[in-house]
């Protein structure tokens, strides 16, 4: 296979003046990133600092409940709540170990800004992070977190002041100013190398959990099920699972509200193939291939591509892509909180709902869940929504 292609989704579409930061970021990948001083002081950070190992936790009640064996991968449990820490770290190190000292990053809700500015902070490195102005408003609550921690938020007043302006933003500083910056891309999608790179600092997720489903269960789970936004918690909740064929793959993507001709971000599921942000994968474009709008009530899920790796599986049917929409989400978020005492991420809300919805077919399996990141972040999401839920319920 050609070196940052899965099949024909992948590559790097980028314009020439991008080059230079990627390829040097190739080699940088290709040489430190496997060696033993790399691996020792990640692995180290990650016990740490994140917290690592995360737990497998079984939920006894919601098992009961649904004649199924449902086990959660906790990494709610991570340092500032989620699995995007794996990824800031990782590329934090490696900004480090090329001399360095600058991470750029963009945001959309902000929860890549803060896993960036902790990164950042914690390996002595600058933080400038680049959001959208109508994002800067909206998540006001990260915007204090990133500041807390000593970053430079960039509010970019610019096109529809959101993630995709960021973006823009963000690649311009990087060309501009690459010998001093790197530029941490938050999920596994962009130019190669960013897509095998962020897969390689999320796998600890499946290497953990493989092990410890083997530990309490005996053999490998029946079935891994993730949600997919750009697709780096699930790409690394599923790479060590890839190659046992008895392992049923299953990614979940965000339906919207579920109306018909909803706006929605299940590109896998409603979209196509084209190029968008550097990479060939299955986006959301109108016929003449303009970029549509996403959404989702979960704001990490809001993006209109995904990585290129998730169209492959899905083209080669290793995975399969399903679809949850914002009202299954907010059920799946009040059951598991009510059920087990666990507040999820609506982003990891849309994985749960998936396995309570099938739950007839998934009768007597081990489930295994990556609870991506935890929920207290969305409490004033579902409340303006007027979706809470009062006392005593189950
Ligand atoms: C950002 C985010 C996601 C979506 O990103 P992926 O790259 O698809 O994993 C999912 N869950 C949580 C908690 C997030 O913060």
């Amino acid at each position: 296979m050609k070196r940052g292609y899965w099949g024909a989704f992948g590559g790097r579409f980028v314009p020439e003046l991008l080059m230079p930061p990627l390829l040097e970021l190739e080699k940088a990948f290709e040489e430190i990133a496997p060696s033993r001083t790399f691996r020792e002081e990640f692995d180290g950070l990650l016990a740490d600092f994140v917290g690592r190992p995360s737990p497998v936790y079984r939920c006894d009640r919601l098992s009961e409940e649904l004649g199924l064996n449902l086990y959660l991968k906790r990494e709610d449990l991570n340092h500032t709540g989620a699995h995007k820490i794996n990824n800031t770290i990782g590329q934090g190190l490696l900004t480090k170990h090329m001399g360095k000292k600058v991470l750029l990053a963009e945001t959309g809700a902000g929860q890549h800004g803060v896993a960036t500015a902790t990164a950042a902070t914690m390996l002595g490195l600058e933080c400038v992070v680049y959001m959208g102005a109508t994002d800067v408003e909206r998540q006001s609550y990260n915007v204090r977190r990133m500041k807390q921690l000593g970053a430079k938020v960039m509010p970019i007043e610019s096109g529809t002041k959101t993630l995709k302006d960021a973006i823009n933003a963000a690649l311009r500083t990087w060309i501009s100013d690459q010998k001093t910056t790197h530029y941490c891309l938050g999920t596994a999608a962009g130019p190669h190398p960013f897509p095998a790179m962020v897969k390689e600092f999320q796998s600890v997720i499946s290497r953990e959990a493989r092990r410890q489903m083997l530990e309490k269960t005996g053999r490998l789970p029946d079935v891994v099920v993730a949600c997919v936004g750009g697709g780096s918690n699930a790409i690394g909740a599923f790479a060590d699972f890839i190659g046992d064929a008895g392992v049923r793959l299953v990614g979940v993507e965000a339906a919207g509200t579920g109306e018909p001709g909803c706006a929605n971000s299940a590109p896998l599921n409603l979209g196509s193939p084209g190029v968008l942000h550097g990479t060939r994968t299955m986006l959301l474009q109108t016929d003449d291939g303009q970029i549509m709008g996403s959404n989702s009530i979960a704001p990490g899920l809001d993006y209109p591509g995904v990585g290129p790796e998730h169209a492959y599986l899905q083209a080669t049917e290793r995975a399969e892509y399903d679809l949850a929409v914002d009202a299954e989400a907010v059920e799946a978020f009040h059951k598991l909180s009510r059920a087990e005492g666990i507040i999820p991420a609506l982003e990891s809300s849309h994985a749960v709902a998936w396995v309570l919805r099938r739950a007839g077919e998934l009768k007597g399996k081990n489930v295994l869940v990556c609870l991506s990141g935890r929920g207290d972040k969305d409490i004033d999401i579902i409340e303006e929504a007027g979706l809470a839920k009062e006392g005593a319920s189950r």
